[in-house]
């Protein structure tokens, strides 16, 4: 494969953890032409209704052109000048934990390497956390805790391999198009192949399912729970495997075995159905995302998940495995360079000092964050209590996105000094800033990517940067320099970062670590320009692929750990003043905060304004007719929504998307009413299981 196709650039698409490759060539109308690239492994040339609208995504309209202080245009030098002398101020007052960087699972994997080793290795600080905390740090936590590392041990061709595929909390049609697609094809051309889905909201998803398990919010880890217990009742426990590789099997069969499955909410029947299939096909692939991670115990529902899989061996072959697919499309790149405040470079770990004095001594850096920084929830707790004086948002709109956001809006508005880089000034979280840096978005920059299956992919540039727009990276460098370390953050361009990255993951690869792309470390510019996607790891030492098939996991003996798991509810209890439980997710046609898919008119099509789903009894019970609007409330905040009346959501639980902002629908910032209440281990908001009260408005 080749970066260029007849004047067509081939890059990447900067939406979901898919990582569809895509071609882009400019349309001569200020747009660009998009294609699936049938040469990328991930897609194959298929792109979803997101993707292929990317080229009227791309105008100026709203697009900061320029860096502003206090809502005035100012000099890049003037601003730059002022956000070190700030930064320099609170770090000279306060200590380097009076700072915070919180940051983007859509950064490119250069720029998050050049912020994490800027707040780690040179401010000092762990206080580099990122939004990617609200997406998949659950199972971040649950790999660690089950293979030793964050590794994802599958990979997409699985899908068409496998003889059962169980899709859990997961609304792939949506949320995955491609993935979704890939399936169905599967499915087409070997119809013996089994779909379950397991959701409590029956998901355009289900159209594709020979089994949809609408289970109780938190219920999944009493169904895999129970699942562990009828692996070892009917004799499917791979010994050998077990005896070689596993350790903690009795103690997580012990705690199955007294699980409740009443906690699933399910029939025996549907229960009986489910693990049948499971367990009469070798070839099982577990796909899970929000809907597992998301939760107060997101990370104990990954492990619950990631036992089945250990007690049968089936990890690592082809057609099988368990596969957490990420939301956003460089989730994977943060986890890989230690853009959580809880991780460190390259798979290496935060809390071992020998990792940690590697990675400085790699670094040559003056400053080593001496253990964790504050995860999101902790850090705008800490905004809010003045301890974070200085706080920089990258690529991000937190004042929309957290949870309790009205709370975190507050906080950053209270801050006493806040940056923000990002495409516009629009965003609610510009909005507050002192400094607004104008950042190039895709289609102007150039880097590196990894989905979900541990592929790295070249996102490239079709368009020069507008007005004076700047690369993150190159902002993040001349900050650098001004904080007196330009020496170590003068890189000519991104494939100086990229070498300097796969170079220190030779370094990870060396202690053992499963993160070693150590033979790109002499690549040269022109090749990094050519770069076709691969996998990980590429060392020497190991090729991308497959892991644990044969054991080999990166505990210090070797060995995979199974958990015992108690399950647990969602924290948030309904009661007679909340009587409903809230849902919240993504639309098909929408992103994130919608900074970008607002300005496609057909993606606007598919569903114009904030909604509340909700079922036509609950609805007629609270004099709701379709289409009017709901008043849905708590005691963390309100939004107004249209009645959307829809059998697929139980009776008692409703659905509401979070992409509407301030900006765009004023009353319709759902996660103003999400709790921060936490998962202990991951410290992943608990975001699908909120409680509220609805009333006509
Ligand atoms: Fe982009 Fe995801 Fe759609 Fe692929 S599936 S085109 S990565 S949004």
């Amino acid at each position: 494969m080749t970066a260029i196709t007849e004047s067509a650039i081939c890059t990447t698409c900067p939406y979901c953890g898919v990582g569809c490759g895509v071609t882009a060539r400019p349309d001569g109308a200020g747009g660009l032409e998009i294609r699936g690239d049938k040469a990328h492994p991930a897609n194959e040339g298929r792109l979803c209704s997101k993707g292929s609208a990317l080229g009227e995504t791309v105008g100026l309209e709203d697009r900061l052109l320029a860096p502003q202080i206090g809502g005035q245009e100012a000099s890049w030098d003037t601003a730059l000048d002022l956000v070190a002398s700030k930064f320099r101020a609170a770090i000279a007052e306060h200590g380097p934990d009076a700072v915070a960087f919180y940051v983007s699972g859509q950064l490119l994997t250069e720029d998050y390497y050049v912020a994490n080793k800027l707040m780690k290795g040179f401010i000092g600080s762990g206080n580099i956390d990122t939004n990617s905390r609200l997406c998949m740090a659950s199972s971040v936590a649950g790999h660690r805790r089950a293979f030793g590392t964050d590794t994802v041990p599958g990979l997409y061709e699985d899908f068409d391999q496998a003889e059962v595929i169980v899709l859990v909390g997961s609304n792939l049609a949506w949320c995955h198009p491609v993935l979704y697609q890939r399936i169905a094809a599967a499915k087409s051309a070997r119809p013996d192949l089994r779909v379950v889905v397991v959701d409590p909201r029956r998901t355009a998803t289900c159209d594709l399912a020979d089994l949809h398990l609408a289970i109780a919010p938190g219920g999944d880890a009493a169904l895999f729970n129970g699942l562990l217990a009828q692996i070892a009742a009917t004799g499917a426990v791979n010994a050998a495997y077990v005896a070689a590789h596993v350790t903690g099997f009795p103690e997580a069969l012990a705690a199955a075995q007294a699980s409740d499955p009443a906690l699933t909410g399910l029939s025996d029947a549907d229960l009986a159905a489910f693990y049948r299939l499971w367990i009469g096909s070798e070839k099982v692939v577990t796909v899970y995302s929000q809907g597992i991670n998301q939760s107060s115990s997101g990370t104990d529902k990954v492990n619950a998940i990631l036992n089945c899989h250990l007690a049968t061996g089936r990890i690592g072959r082809p057609g099988m495995g368990p596969f957490s697919v990420t939301g956003q499309p460089n989730a994977m790149g943060g986890r890989e360079v230690g853009g959580l405040a809880n991780m460190l470079a390259c798979h290496l770990d935060i809390e071992n000092a020998d990792h940690r004095g590697a990675v400085q001594g790699f670094w040559q850096s003056p400053a080593m964050a001496p253990g964790p920084g504050l995860k999101a929830v902790d850090m705008f707790r800490a905004v809010e209590a003045g301890q974070i004086k200085a706080l920089w948002v990258i690529c991000t709109n937190p004042a929309v996105s957290m949870p309790e956001a009205d709370r975190v809006r507050a906080a950053i508005a209270g801050c006493d000094f806040v940056v923000v880089s990002d495409l516009t000034a629009q965003t609610d979280t510009a909005q507050l800033a002192d400094v607004v840096l104008p950042a190039t978005g895709w289609g102007e920059k150039d880097g590196t990517v990894t989905n979900s299956e541990r592929r790295i992919s070249r996102q490239r540039a079709v368009l020069p940067p507008p007005g004076q727009a700047r690369h993150d990276w190159q902002i993040l460098c001349d900050f650098a320099a001004r904080m007196g370390w330009g020496a170590w953050f003068d890189y000519a361009n991104p494939a100086a970062i990229f070498r300097e990255y796969a170079a220190l993951s030779g370094v990870a690869g060396a202690l053992g670590r499963d993160f070693d792309i150590s033979d790109l470390a002499t690549l040269s510019d022109a090749d990094y320009a050519a770069l076709a996607p691969f996998t990980w790891p590429q060392s020497a030492r190991k090729r991308g692929g497959r892991f644990f098939a044969e054991g080999q996991f990166y505990t210090p003996d070797a060995r995979a750990r199974m958990l015992p798991i108690v399950p647990r509810l969602p924290q948030s209890a309904l009661s007679p003043d909340t009587p409903f439980r809230l849902n919240t997710g993504r639309v098909r046609d929408h992103w994130h905060t919608m900074t970008r898919t607002v300005k496609s008119a057909r993606l606007s099509q598919h569903m114009g304004e904030p909604y509340l789903e909700i079922h036509p009894r609950d609805a007629a019970r609270l004099g709701l007719g379709p289409a009017v609007l709901a008043e849905v409330s708590n005691t963390h905040g309100t939004a107004l929504l249209r009645v959307l009346e829809s059998a697929r959501v139980p009776q008692g639980s409703v659905f509401a998307p979070m992409h509407w902002t301030a900006q765009t629908a004023s009353a319709g910032r759902v996660d103003a009413l999400v709790p921060a209440t936490v998962d202990p281990v991951s410290g992943q908001p608990e975001s699908k299981a909120a409680t509220v009260r609805i009333a006509p408005f």
